[in-house]
């Protein structure tokens, strides 16, 4: 993966977001590659189809932008709140990919992904229509709230102006494809779990036990306002976790994590 971005593609755009853009994807074209089967490049999608900019030659997956110089904050703007939901119910949200760049030097320095099976109703933040005066006025964009996406669901391609290796980044990938089967609901929830283990001070290989994921009680009742019985959810979520390998069952409520480290592996 060559970390290079050519800003002569953009010569003839004004604004810094449209060049932004047309030179990260013109790099994406060149550079990336499926993270879900052994295609290496994707293909540029239609022009003017906001929804999905590339898609996989081989295995159809469709794969987002979103390009910043520098790197993302914990929030990012996203389009248009009702349609994005709607496509996550459906299980049509596609894989995001996050690009941090240098634009001294024009070089990539940061890029990571989310698999469309980690984009739930959770990680989706409604934005306050535009206001009155606005050319769009009433319009209601989205945030995605990357805080809230555990760390196996924001798979590196690119860390600190490194690519890591292909194999690593697929299998990490592989880990939690199990996601997509899972309706909406089920993996909303699976999903926060992690984020909770996420924010444990346990680093793949050692262990924490179950109380510690009740410590998280309180934040899971205020995401799930409606449901009654977090105690139970959190712990049919740690069967889906064990069962999928994700955490390893001792016995007596302790666990040992089980997940691809996307962070410390050098
Ligand atoms: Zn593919």
């Amino acid at each position: 993966m060559d970390l290079t971005l050519d800003p002569t593609v953009a010569e003839g755009y004004t604004s810094k977001a449209q060049r932004s853009r047309v030179i990260t994807e013109t790099w994406a074209g060149q550079n990336l590659y499926c993270p879900n089967c052994d295609a290496e490049a994707v293909d540029a999608h239609r022009p003017g189809k906001r929804v999905e900019d590339f898609r996989c030659p081989t295995c159809d997956r469709r794969i987002q932008l979103k390009a910043t110089r520098g790197s993302h904050g914990r929030k990012v703007s996203n389009s248009a709140y009702e349609p994005k939901m709607e496509a996550i119910r459906n299980d049509e949200a596609p894989d995001y990919t996050f690009i941090g760049f240098d634009p001294e030097v024009w070089r990539v320095t940061d890029l990571f992904l989310v698999p469309g099976h980690f984009m739930t109703p959770t990680v989706v933040e409604k934005r306050e229509p535009l206001s009155s005066d606005a050319r769009r006025s009433g319009w209601v964009g989205s945030n995605i709230l990357l805080d809230r996406i555990p760390e196996p669901g924001r798979i590196e391609i690119v860390r600190e102006g490194e690519a890591r290796p292909r194999e690593e980044v697929r299998a990490t990938f592989e880990q939690t494809a199990f996601l997509s089967e899972q309706s909406v609901d089920t993996r909303d929830w699976t999903s926060a779990v992690m984020d909770c283990i996420d924010d444990l001070p346990v680093r793949p290989g050692e262990t924490f036990e179950l109380a510690d994921v009740y410590g998280f009680e309180d934040r899971l009742a205020d995401l799930y306002p409606k449901n009654d019985h977090v105690r139970a959810k959190i712990r049919q979520q740690m069967q889906v976790l064990r069962d999928e390998g994700l955490v390893e069952f001792l016995g007596n409520g302790e666990y040992r994590l089980r997940w691809v480290d996307t962070r410390d592996v050098s």
